[in-house]
């Protein structure tokens, strides 16, 4: 490279999936549900919120919720099983499921970017065969690395698979992510909330339950009401 071009910063975006790339109504309730059938033979409790929680902390309170005597030794089974029921929820996600508006546009584009060295992975609530399974059922992985994300099996608290999906990546690629290297782009406060305790970039999208408002006040760097406008999702992105 001669002198006095500068290196290109890298930059590590990791898209949240549920209603930020997609929306895939059901599936998640059906993984509970036939999780708990495999493991119990009843049906889930009833649950409260499950937007932007991992699959971790939802276990833990779903099996909290069933009276378990220990829940938090079962979260790991219990995640497992959830886990293995991917293949059987993968054709109501095909049926059911539908890419967000410019989701597809936003990944294509910024996987063409010459601005940075842009890697794109997922960081989810969602167990990875879930994620992938929904992604796939709606036409979104070609652009996404898998192995550079995080997933919600590892935590409860959202804010450390931003360390580990930093991480994963710094592996894969041999660059630093650190502080703003690395942007989270999601629906909820807690996407936000992730982002700001990692020093990453948060940035919010307001098509799910959370409005742009709400998602401004949690502190995201930048808010989109959705991913619609190209040349706006990737000034939002790149503009850290
Ligand atoms: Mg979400």
């Amino acid at each position: 490279m001669p002198d006095n071009v500068p290196p290109v910063a890298s930059l590590l975006v990791l898209w949240d999936v549920d209603y930020t790339l997609a929306d895939t109504a059901g599936v998640g309730q059906l993984g509970y549900r036939l999780a708990f059938a495999e493991m119990f033979g009843t049906e889930p409790p009833r649950l409260s919120s499950m937007a932007g929680r991992t699959d971790h902390a939802i276990a833990l309170e779903a099996l909290t919720l069933a009276g378990l005597p220990d829940p938090r030794a079962v979260v790991p089974d219990f995640v497992s099983t959830l886990a293995r029921q991917a293949p059987a929820v993968a054709a109501l996600a095909r049926a059911n499921g539908r890419a967000l508006p410019g989701a597809a546009e936003a990944l294509a584009a910024l996987a063409v970017t010459r601005h940075r060295q842009v890697v794109q992975s997922v960081l989810t609530g969602n167990v990875r065969p879930m994620a992938e399974v929904k992604l796939a059922g709606v036409g979104l992985l070609e652009h996404l690395d898998l192995d550079a994300g995080a997933y919600g099996d590892v935590s409860e608290r959202r804010a450390d698979l931003v360390e580990l999906a930093r991480r994963n990546a710094a592996e894969r690629y041999q660059a630093d992510f650190g502080g703003p290297g690395t942007v989270l782009v999601g629906d909820t406060p807690y996407d936000v909330e992730a982002a700001l305790l990692t020093g990453a970039r948060a940035v919010g999208v307001a098509t799910g339950r959370f409005t742009a408002q709400e998602l401004d006040a949690a502190g995201a760097h930048a808010v989109l009401p959705d991913l619609g406008d190209t040349g706006q999702v990737l000034a939002a992105i790149l503009s850290g």
